[in-house]
């Protein structure tokens, strides 16, 4: 029985589709187009620039922070929507930064996501050469922490094998050194419970276009620390975090709270879809949905390997080591994966030859994971992937 039945009818899904790849973007849930629909015409269309008072457009960006708080344990107040996930990236590190002046290294591991490590390079050469971005391998950043490390900037989840680092124990080593720890939350708000104000956490960023539904480019979030925030210095001060905004001086003034994360003009259409997709959330257990993600996940690999012995588990075996996602790799992995997307069962491919797969309870039940386990296992078990269509790559893999 799927506990989550009733919320599964809430979701716009294909029919026929198997849907694993609610990790990179989650499916359209019903009722979002009215909201647009009102956006444009009540609010846009009739009110004109009186809604951004009128409509109270111009507090949606704490307001739909307010809906993601509770998902990742985070206080009323402490979360603050807008711009993307990799601008929110920018914002934390140049912020912890200044919280360590004295302090040159930004900590973090070779499995993090790409836009994470660029962004942070990119900022630390415009600071200077002494400034560096030291990259381990995920087990070893523990025993690399140390007193340079201004900052250990982590995802929780790496996107490729879906490998899940210990939160609170990492938070826990790096404030013994004296170092800020910054989490990004991409495949873990709405993936599974998180706590960001019981592990202490300084900052903490995600996308919400993944597990939370928000729609293609929905905005990013930001946490920060009810401790620190009021001492941050933001990098980005644009007239949006200002204390007065329609004051139009010419000075910056940071405004109180987490109102300074804030940058230009929030995207009112965009946000009001997330507002509405957030609803979804009101009354889920995040408990059930991880025990859910875990039965789904471990019958997912228990079928795939008892049918097929040329994939490989590159996921930890272990469930309390994985987020809730599951990789294979496969050395033809991008054309096994076009040819079960041909047959509705769609995941994604990352480089090098890793096919990962998404478990998302909300609108995922347990014969689809078996009917998609028994179609990935034909395919390769029969090589019916060796056709020239399956491997010619678009620009979105
Ligand atoms: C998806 C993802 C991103 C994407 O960043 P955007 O700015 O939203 O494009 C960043 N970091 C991680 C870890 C991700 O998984």
């Amino acid at each position: 029985m799927n506990p989550f039945a009733n919320i599964k009818a809430r979701f716009q899904l294909p029919s026929g589709m198997i849907y694993l790849d609610g990790n990179s973007l989650g499916p359209v849930i019903k009722g979002v187009e009215k909201t647009a629909a009102r956006v444009i015409e009540a609010e846009w269309g009739q009110k004109l620039i009186g809604a951004w008072n009128g409509a109270d457009w111009i507090n949606l960006p704490s307001r739909v922070g307010d809906q993601i708080a509770p998902l990742i344990g985070a206080q009323p107040g402490s979360v603050m929507v807008g711009d993307s996930l990799s601008i929110k990236v920018y914002q934390a590190v140049a912020a912890a930064l200044r919280q360590r002046p004295e302090r040159r290294v930004i900590l973090s591991d070779t499995g993090n996501f790409p836009t994470d490590l660029y962004i942070t390079s990119g900022l630390l050469s415009r600071l200077g050469n002494d400034y560096e971005l030291k990259l381990v391998a995920p087990a070893a950043i523990a025993d690399s922490l140390d007193e340079s490390v201004a900052a250990m900037l982590l995802t929780e989840v790496d996107y490729r094998t879906g490998r899940r680092h210990d939160m609170a124990e990492l938070t826990s080593r790096a404030h013994a050194v004296g170092a800020l720890a910054l989490w990004d939350l991409a495949h873990s708000a709405g993936a599974f419970p998180v706590q960001v104000s019981e592990s202490r956490v300084d900052f903490a960023f995600g996308c919400t276009y993944k597990y939370l539904n928000g729609g293609p480019g929905a905005p990013g979030f930001i946490y920060v620390s009810p401790d620190l925030i009021d001492e941050i210095d933001p990098a980005l001060c644009g007239w949006m975090g200002h204390e007065a905004p329609f004051e139009f001086s010419t000075a910056y003034r940071s405004a109180g709270g987490t109102g300074r994360m804030r940058v230009g003009t929030p995207p009112v259409i965009a946000m009001s879809i997330l507002e509405t997709a957030l609803e979804i959330w009101q009354g889920v257990n995040l408990e059930l949905v991880r025990e859910q993600s875990v039965l789904l996940s471990e019958a997912f690999i228990e079928r795939v390997e008892s049918e097929c012995s040329d994939l490989l588990l590159v996921s930890p075996r272990n469930p309390d080591q994985r987020g809730s996602q599951v990789s294979f790799s496969h050395p033809q992995g991008y054309a096994v994966m076009q040819a079960l997307i041909d047959q509705a069962v769609v995941g994604d491919f990352r480089e090098p030859d890793i096919i990962r797969f998404g478990f998302t309870p909300l609108y995922l039940d347990l014969e689809e994971v078996i009917q998609a386990a028994d179609i990935l296992a034909a395919i390769v078990n029969e090589n019916s992937w060796d056709q020239a269509r399956f491997k010619n790559r678009g620009l979105v893999t």
